[in-house]
């Protein structure tokens, strides 16, 4: 497997193969690769002839030091992870001088709105951060197609938006939520839970459900209370936020519409936070 760190070596690499006609599709981590990774590496190989997985934990989309310090990483077992798949994988795992010669600092986007809610409100400037090296990221690579998880569903909807206004010549593949048997979304951060703190953890999955359930029948104030409720009664979770909201827009959606919505939520878990949703169509 090619594993470059300069950011010249890859590109001209690149460059080499898509002047023959190669398909490049690219898959951005910040590595601790599990199932739901490595789903999107696989997408990606089965629609492409070369996939770029990038590695790199971007220290301008952490609000917190202590976030960015405990973060999980264990590049050894990732790079084994990616070789089982396929050996032809070319892995971009650069360090942070390297990606932020500039300094390591956002710029600044305008993500029409997409930002006011869930994680922009909750993790400030965070998706200035993601924006930012997912932008620098696509000028080195300079992709046919790249992978996203739904999982981050805010984020795909930023990076869609990025791509859209800044007329970037890449397609963004959305792809599916992959989970634990017991509902749980895989996660980098789950390492960081016990045993017993991830069967709580199966608590938000449920709640999304009980959302599910009850969008066509309940009113969504009526939703969203039960939802604190539920989750209130285990005094393991602390809740930053439950929300319903269009997928287009990512406004709270107040009374019921005829577009696709999803149910978003984020907590506390013995102090690591996790993320999800689900889509309610
Ligand atoms: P991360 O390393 O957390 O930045 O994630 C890299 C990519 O993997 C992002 O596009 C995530 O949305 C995606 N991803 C993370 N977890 C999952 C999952 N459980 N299922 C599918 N995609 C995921």
């Amino acid at each position: 497997m090619l594993i470059f760190t300069d950011i010249s070596s890859i590109k001209s690499h690149l460059n080499k193969l898509e002047k023959v006609g190669n398909i490049i599709g690219f898959v951005p981590t910040m590595g601790s690769l599990h199932n739901g990774h490595l789903s999107l590496v696989k997408k990606s190989i089965l629609e492409n002839n070369v996939t770029v997985v990038s590695i790199f934990v971007n220290p301008t989309q952490f609000d917190n030091s202590e976030d960015l310090q405990t973060y999980p990483s264990n590049i050894e077992n990732d790079i084994g992870l990616l070789k089982s798949i396929s050996d032809e994988i070319i892995l971009f795992n650069p360090d942070s001088d390297e990606i932020y010669s500039d300094g390591i600092k956002s710029h600044q986007f305008d993500f029409n709105g997409l930002d006011k809610h869930m994680e922009g409100k909750s993790r400030q400037n965070h998706f200035q951060g993601v924006a930012t090296v997912v932008n620098k990221l696509l000028s080195i690579v300079e992709p046919d197609n790249i992978y996203f998880g739904e999982k981050d569903f805010q984020q795909l909807r930023i990076i869609e938006n990025l791509v859209f206004e800044k007329k970037i010549n890449t397609k963004v593949v959305r792809c599916e939520t992959l989970r634990e048997l017991d509902g749980l979304a895989l996660s980098s951060r789950n390492s960081k839970l016990s045993f017993s703190s991830k069967k709580i953890a199966t608590n938000l999955f449920k709640a999304l459900n009980f959302a599910k359930e009850k969008f066509s029948t309940l009113d969504i104030f009526e939703i969203e209370k039960k939802v604190r409720e539920k989750i209130k009664a285990h005094s393991e979770i602390k809740l930053d936020y439950f929300m319903i909201a269009d997928e287009e827009k990512l406004e709270p959606l107040i009374s019921g519409n005829n577009k696709k919505n999803r149910a978003f939520i984020a907590a506390y878990i013995s102090g690591v936070r996790l993320i999800d949703n689900i889509k309610l169509y």
